[in-house]
């Protein structure tokens, strides 16, 4: 994924901040190599922001001025349905260090552009645990809380100190909080946090106008700070992990043998997007809570749904179960084909088509499952 090797034409170049460096902006270049999905569509403009006065120097260029800005990280988790008008600002800020020690915490830091996967590996090298059951999602760290990213029983809610940004209207940098990042299951402010100036679009809630969700579609996020446990607290609840655990004679795994155990689960079950024929974005849908009086009914028609009872009382189904269910595992609608080892993952050989055309199987899986379950899935992935 990155700038190298793309066909495109240089038009103009900024003066940018790093090392008195200067920015190229890039015109009509094909997204294909930014997006894991592999879709094919043309940027009117592109970026690679390297440090944060390449930010500064383009908000104070009247060129961009009043233009779409659309945010990209390592496009693991967007769907390109359509040519990019405006610019595209392709996140590079790198750096990562330990920022200070309590009692109990290290706060670890990390710019935007680290790629996530090395920045958890980078944390055990250096003897500090908490982030191994989230290895190997692909992307980068700034966007890793946009949609709380999580798996094998931790989100990033669960590690994170706060953050800090860029208001893309003013320039005017800021720090954030957990409580002030709205958090929830994939969700947080920043979750629709895409398009500068466009307004509102089908289907996106209105932008709240007050506090910190005024900056949904506004903030570029620039640095993130994790809150990491000194003493190890390995988490071992989910089903995957517990077999590994039960073959290995129950003894409690380091850090480090846990972030493999994670790594091997996840090639054993998800397609690498970087294979020929797999272009994906991870899981394509949410899975889908009810409150309990919405379980007692689908449950009593349904009574091998698999299904996890929440804190909250609400209950969460598994989504690949029901699409199995519908008869969808390994079933193809054009180029497009739902992943036979995971029914919740859709893949694509990529292509100029291909953000439209696993949409249009997505929406063929949400009918059927509305049909048969009465439940509509929300896709999980950003659509653009
Ligand atoms: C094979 C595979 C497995 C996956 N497994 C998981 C998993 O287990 N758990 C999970 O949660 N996700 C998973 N994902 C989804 C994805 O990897 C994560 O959501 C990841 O955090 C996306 O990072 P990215 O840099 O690729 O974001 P992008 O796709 O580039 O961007 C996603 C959204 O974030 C915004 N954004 C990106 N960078 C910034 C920034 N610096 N500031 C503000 N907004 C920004 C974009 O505008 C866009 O709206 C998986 C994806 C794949 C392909």
């Amino acid at each position: 994924m990155g700038i190298e090797g793309m066909h495109a034409g240089v038009e103009s170049t900024l003066a940018g901040g790093c090392d008195n460096s200067a920015m190229d902006v890039l015109r009509n270049v094909s997204l294909r190599s930014f997006n894991t999905l592999g879709a094919d569509v043309q940027a009117q403009a592109l970026v690679q922001v390297a440090c944060e006065a390449d930010i500064h120097a383009l908000l104070g260029d009247a060129t961009w001025r009043d233009v779409p800005i659309l945010i990209l990280g390592g496009g693991s988790n967007i769907v390109l349905t359509r040519d990019v008008p405006g610019l595209v600002l392709s996140v590079a800020l790198r750096g990562r260090r330990l920022v200070r020690e309590t009692e109990h915490l290290r706060i670890v830091e990390a710019a935007a552009g680290e790629p996530w996967h090395d920045f958890v590996a980078w944390t055990l090298d250096n003897g500090w645990p908490g982030l191994e059951n989230l290895a190997g999602i692909p992307g980068t760290v700034g966007a890793a809380p946009v949609q709380n990213i999580g798996a094998y029983g931790v989100e990033l809610q669960d590690r994170f100190d706060e953050l800090d940004y860029i208001d893309l209207r003013t320039g005017q940098t800021g720090t954030l909080g957990a409580a002030e990042c709205g958090f929830g299951y994939r969700q947080s402010i920043f979750r629709y946090g895409t398009w500068l100036a466009e307004g509102k679009r089908a289907g996106q809630e209105e932008p709240d106008k007050q506090g910190a969700a005024s900056l949904r579609g506004h903030a570029l996020i620039t640095r993130v700070r994790f809150a990491l446990p000194k003493v190890y607290q390995p988490v071992l609840g989910y089903a995957d992990i517990e077999q590994r655990l039960l073959a290995a004679g129950g003894a409690e795994p380091d850090a480090r043998t846990l972030f493999d155990w994670v790594c091997e689960i996840r090639s054993a079950k998800l397609p690498d997007p970087r294979e020929p024929g797999l272009g994906n974005v991870g899981s394509f849908f949410k899975n889908p809570t009810v409150s309990e009086e919405q379980f007692q009914h689908i449950i009593g028609r349904h009574p091998h749904l698999v299904h996890y009872r929440l804190g909250d009382g609400t209950i969460k189904f598994a989504a690949a179960w029901m699409i199995d269910a519908c008869g969808w595992k390994a079933q193809s609608m054009g180029p497009a084909r739902v992943y036979a080892r995971h029914a919740i993952v859709l893949v694509h050989p990529g292509g100029p088509a291909a953000g439209a055309e696993v949409l249009a199987l997505a929406r063929a899986i949400q009918a059927s499952v509305c049909e048969r379950f009465g439940v509509v899935l929300e896709i999980e992935p950003v659509v653009v």
